[in-house]
């Protein structure tokens, strides 16, 4: 009766752990630099849209809305963050997690799937439960953790860039390899982009659609949770072009499914498009990301997202290091082997925090001896 798919998630669940690790220390001590959520409150201009559309509901009927999303968003998202998509292809929704765990549903049931190891969970938990074969892609130092399309072939290949947890995001070359390997085999590319904003490199596009042909073979997923600070409000957004024939199923699928998100964060998430203090949130976690990343030796990324990637010291595992880092230092970070095998040896520290408390955390880890 029941999925015993669920049977085999073999994934050791380390957030229990890393609270009961916490239990025995003065948590008010302990710099937190495991977090992947925002670290300021919401910008005043987007709580205003929000508080008026709230207004606005109160003064005419505003029920159920579409399930695709208002137009007033999509026509924004398309007009300010695209050339080459049209708004009816921009499906709006409360959150990457929902849809990146959520598409596998397109898919025939003995497709074979593509994740990146290591990776943010959702991809390999949500199609072990759907019971799908999933290769692995291993992201280590000699990829540049970055997943490199294999000799065989795979139905669906999902790809994180910006990275969580690594902080790598791949350059046009890297992407336009994925695009061809895609168009050779008949794949289609899943790109998780929930950290476009943080993109600065020159050769990293701020989305897939920038390369020629990715509207034949890729969906990308954005979100408003770390741009604006919505992981509370919940708004994000899946792109499927036309030229794919996911464009239809999706459309229907959420016809089905959902009944949209709320007015009001829709309307907060328009107001938060071209937002300056919203974007100067970012800002600062970038500077925090780079002040801490350069601060350390072998560590990557931090540059075109809020994640340093930082490499255990004498051969330590990731659960090791991390122990080392909060007995001696008081710093919490994230054991790199929680996001699949390869990240064994490596520990992810976020850039979520505030300049203080970055300042304290560089000051601190500077004091120990790695060697
Ligand atoms: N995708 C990645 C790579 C993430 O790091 C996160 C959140 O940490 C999400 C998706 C979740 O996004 P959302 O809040 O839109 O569900």
């Amino acid at each position: 009766m029941i999925n015993s798919n669920f049977l085999d998630l073999k994934r050791e669940y380390i957030f229990p752990i890393i609270e009961k690790k916490l239990e025995i220390l003065d948590k008010s001590t302990v710099i937190n630099l495991g977090i992947g959520d925002i670290a300021f409150p919401l910008a005043p201009s987007i709580v205003q849209a929000i508080c008026e559309a709230t207004e606005e509901m109160g003064k005419r009927v505003i029920g159920y809305g579409p399930s695709e999303g208002y137009m007033f968003l999509r026509k924004a998202i398309a007009e300010r963050e695209y050339t080459n998509i049209a708004p009816e292809e921009i499906f709006i929704s409360d959150g990457i997690n929902t849809d990146t765990g959520n598409i596998h549903e397109l898919f025939k049931r003995d497709s074979t799937v593509a994740v990146a190891d290591p990776a943010y969970p959702v991809y390999l938990d949500t199609n072990i439960i759907a019971g799908n074969k999933v290769h692995l892609l291993p992201c280590t130092e000699d990829t540049r953790f970055v997943p490199r399309p294999p000799s065989y072939k795979c139905d669906v290949v999902y790809l994180c860039s910006p990275n969580n947890p690594t902080g790598v995001a791949m350059n046009y070359q890297e992407l336009e390899d994925w695009i061809a390997y895609a168009k050779k085999w008949g794949s289609i590319l899943l790109i998780d982009n929930a950290y476009a904003a943080f993109i600065r490199s020159k050769d990293v596009p701020k989305t897939i659609y920038e390369i020629p042909g990715a509207r034949d073979v890729a969906i990308e997923f954005k979100s408003f949770s770390k741009t604006a600070g919505f992981t509370g409000l919940r708004c994000a957004y899946t792109v499927v072009p036309k030229n794919t024939p996911f464009f239809t199923l999706w459309k229907k699928r959420q016809n089905i499914k959902s009944n949209g998100v709320s007015y009001p964060i829709q309307k907060g998430a328009l107001a938060s498009l071209g937002c300056l203090e919203a974007e100067a949130q970012v800002e600062s976690y970038l500077a925090q990301a780079s002040r801490i990343k350069n601060s350390l030796q072998n560590a990557f990324g931090g540059i075109d997202s809020p994640y340093i990637w930082w490499k255990t010291p004498q051969g330590l595992s990731s659960w090791e290091f991390f122990d080392l880092l909060l007995a001696k230092c008081g710093v919490l970070c994230i054991p790199g082997s929680g996001f699949g095998k390869s990240g064994e040896g490596f520990v992810r520290l976020s850039a979520f925090t505030t300049e203080d408390k970055a300042r304290f955390a560089v000051n601190r880890l500077s004091k120990i001896d790695l060697h």
